[in-house]
């Protein structure tokens, strides 16, 4: 059996991982990255949000994604559309509160995290693709990771340092048993890819259309369009909201005809593509660091598809993690908990609030409320954009306070 070490092992080479790695070999550490599968491969969650361009730029990823922007059909995206029942409603993030970019990509994820952990590559970080990780032990001061080929052949990394970017496989919470609960109930999703053919000149491709159910407010639509003439398009909501008897394509189609909005964009639509369901994606840890390693992106604590926000939480969490790892490395004092857990979860909790207001039905009050104060609309739109690590956002610093309120004046006009 084969055996090395290096300064950092990575598990998973999706946008925590890639981001993660390229901050880390920006500061000169050796970094191996395990990769199960060989890429580029499928992933869901294509629509991101401007924020996700500064954690970008940090690791020197951006400019390499610009220059094949065109080449891979990623959209220009520069804000979310809402529909309810006859009502639209619409946020502009270049209209937003907080500083940073107000645009971004809605991206095919496969295309976009090969990008990524190819530059990364380039740039000198070392990427075991089909390459599954087996078993970490952190019993010992420099984790063992246990590693396996296709072939079956076995090796052992040691590093001083373990990340875990695993996304839902959350290798580490599993062995380590520390998987909590999510405060969300379980959901279902059912998606695919279409040739949208919408002709509808008012339809605007640089947003992400979110619709909600003309009959039960938490089961809702997306449809994220790409630069190619194709879409995806999405239901989610409880499992028995969804028919049993219907596969997955008779599912999404079924709830794609049950809304009239997306019944007339996508009456000229074709589905070339197998539809897919996810169950169950929404989970949580009971702590996000330990003595030698740390949990990045959906291997720690993952909400729900509704605004967007895994692949930024999962940049967010590498360019919080960077720091003061490096700190870490360089033997100083490195307090996990309050660099990387507290305020990760700070701006996580943040998008929990809206998420949970979304769901109850109170966000949606906010959402489609057409006389909305424009400063208002802005600290919205920040959020919606990503930004809710901005404390100075009063959305963001007292998230729950704040739009409690906001619900009942909206719901007094
Ligand atoms: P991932 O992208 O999942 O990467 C993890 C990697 O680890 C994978 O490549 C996997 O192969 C690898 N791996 C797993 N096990 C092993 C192993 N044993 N050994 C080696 N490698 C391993 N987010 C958005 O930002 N926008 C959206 O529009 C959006 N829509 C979504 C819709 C749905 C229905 C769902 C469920 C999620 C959505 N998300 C969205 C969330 C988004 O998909 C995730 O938050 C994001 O992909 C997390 O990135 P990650 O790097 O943590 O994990």
């Amino acid at each position: 059996m084969k055996y090395r070490k290096v300064d950092v092992v990575i598990i998973g080479a999706g946008p925590a991982g890639a981001t993660a790695s390229a901050l880390l070999n920006n500061l000169g550490y050796q970094v191996t990255v395990i990769e199960k599968q060989r890429f580029p491969r499928f992933s869901i969650g294509e629509s991101l949000l401007p924020q996700c361009m500064s954690f970008l730029a940090e690791a020197g990823l951006l400019s390499a994604l610009d220059d094949v922007a065109d080449e891979l059909a990623f959209q220009y995206k520069n804000g979310a559309a809402f529909y309810k029942n006859g009502l639209t409603s619409e946020f502009d993030f270049r209209k937003k509160f907080s500083p940073g970019p107000g645009e971004t990509y809605q991206v095919k994820r496969g295309d976009f995290d090969h990008t990524l952990i190819q530059t990364a590559q380039q740039a000198g970080v070392e990427v075991l693709f089909e390459h599954q990780v087996e078993d970490v032990d952190v019993s010992a001061q420099e984790p063992l990771i246990t590693i396996s080929d296709k072939h079956q052949n076995r090796e052992t990394i040691q590093c001083r340092f373990v990340l875990d970017a695993s996304g839902f496989a959350r290798i580490l919470p599993r062995l380590l048993e520390l998987e909590k609960p999510s405060s969300f109930p379980i959901r279902h999703s059912y998606f695919t890819h279409i040739e949208d053919n919408i002709r509808c000149e008012q339809f605007d491709r640089n947003k992400i259309l979110i619709t909600v159910h003309p009959s039960s407010d938490d089961i809702w639509l997306w449809l994220i369009p790409f630069a190619d003439g194709t879409a995806s398009i999405g239901v989610v909501g409880k499992a028995e909201q969804f028919p049993a008897d219907l596969n997955n394509r008779e599912v999404l189609q079924h709830f794609v005809a049950t809304v009239p909005n997306l019944q007339t964009l996508l009456d000229k639509a074709e589905w070339p593509n197998d539809v897919n369901r996810i169950a169950g994606y929404s989970a949580d840890v009971k702590q996000l660091s330990g003595s030698n390693f740390a949990l990045l992106g959906n291997a720690g604590e993952f909400l729900d598809p509704v605004f967007s926000s895994g692949v930024t939480i999962a940049m967010c969490s590498a360019s919080l993690i960077a720091p003061v790892l490096d700190d870490y490395l360089q033997g100083k004092d490195a307090d996990f908990v309050e660099r990387f857990e507290k305020p990760l979860r700070q701006g996580v909790d943040c998008f929990k609030a809206f998420v949970s207001a979304w769901y109850r039905g109170d966000f949606q009050d906010v959402i489609f409320y057409q006389q909305q104060d424009p400063q208002v609309k802005s600290m919205i739109s920040s959020i919606l954009a990503g930004y809710a690590w901005d404390t100075n956002n009063p959305y963001v610093a007292h998230s729950e306070r704040r739009l409690n309120v906001l619900v009942e004046l909206c719901r007094e006009q």
